[in-house]
């Protein structure tokens, strides 16, 4: 089931805004009747796993019982819409807990402005939750992709928008710097063939740097290199708000990225040991 609101409350970052109208009320209802859960990276599980609503929301529940509206209902009067569906409240709240383990807790605060409900705080921080492989990205790709990831994911949980772009695209710079050194080393692509186009005078972009690299890198990023394309106009031409809007879908490409990386790395590992120890078992054998 979409849940705006449960996209909003978990992924926005801080002092972002939303008008809570009647579908939010509903859909808050939704969670506070338990209809609505979500899967989310568990800091204390080290995985992934699904939350639902433990405690917060009686002040909307309240408010709207006496508006007469619940979530499985339809609103029964149009008096009602008079009114803000915030009235009356001061603060939003919201609990969730882990199902596996009912300690493990997210924690949401929203201050209320008229209709709207503005963001100001969250625990764990974003940057916490955010990094599920963070171990591994750092033993396999290097503590840079993950500190700058980290920092991309701490500007943003923020609200700084543009500053958030900067780390996203240093990232994606990085990756194909770093595997163009491998490609090369491979003997597949020559500094020329990466850095000229055909004719030899005029320079490759990093779009078609990247597409020169497909078989190195994932083609999630080969496929579809435009990725670089809207990080670049994120820092040259968006506005703070609309990088912070964008921001997530971004942010979630670059993780897939690294996640394929880590993923082929490990197989790669695993093979090498693989062929070492059955090398030894044969010559054992002689
Ligand atoms: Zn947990």
């Amino acid at each position: 089931m979409s849940n705006n609101m449960i996209e909003f409350i978990t992924k926005s970052s801080l002092y972002s805004c939303m008008k809570i109208l009647y579908p939010e009320v509903k859909q808050l209802l939704q969670i506070y009747d338990k209809e609505t859960r979500f899967e989310m990276y568990c800091p204390e599980c080290k995985d992934k796993k699904v939350f639902i609503y433990d405690c917060g929301l009686h002040n909307v529940k309240a408010a709207n019982l006496k508006n007469k509206i619940s979530s499985a209902g339809s609103v029964t009067g149009m008096s009602c819409q008079e009114t803000s569906v915030l009235d009356g409240m001061d603060h939003l709240y919201l609990k969730f807990k882990c199902s596996l383990d009912e300690s493990h807790k997210l924690e949401y605060f929203f201050a209320v402005r008229g209709d709207t409900i503005i963001k100001v705080g969250q625990y764990p921080s974003s940057a916490d939750i955010d990094l599920p492989q963070a171990t591994k990205y750092s033993s396999i790709l290097g503590k840079q992709y993950y500190n700058e990831l980290k920092r991309s994911i701490g500007l943003h949980s923020h609200g700084v928008g543009i500053g958030s772009f900067v780390y996203l695209r240093r990232i994606i710079e990085k990756l194909v710097y770093d595997t163009f050194k491998e490609a090369e080393a491979a003997g597949k692509l020559t500094e020329k063939e990466f850095e000229f186009q055909a004719d030899g005078e005029h320079r490759n972009g990093m779009e078609e740097k990247i597409k020169l690299l497909k078989g190195f890198l994932p083609d999630l990023i080969t496929d579809r290199p435009k990725i670089y394309g809207v990080v670049s106009k994120g820092i040259h031409a968006l506005s703070e708000e609309e990088c912070l809007k964008y921001f997530p879908v971004l942010k979630d490409g670059i993780v897939m990225i690294l996640d394929d990386i880590v993923t082929r790395k490990e197989k790669e590992r695993a093979a090498e040991e693989y062929n070492k120890s059955l090398g030894k078992i044969i010559s054992d054998l002689k």
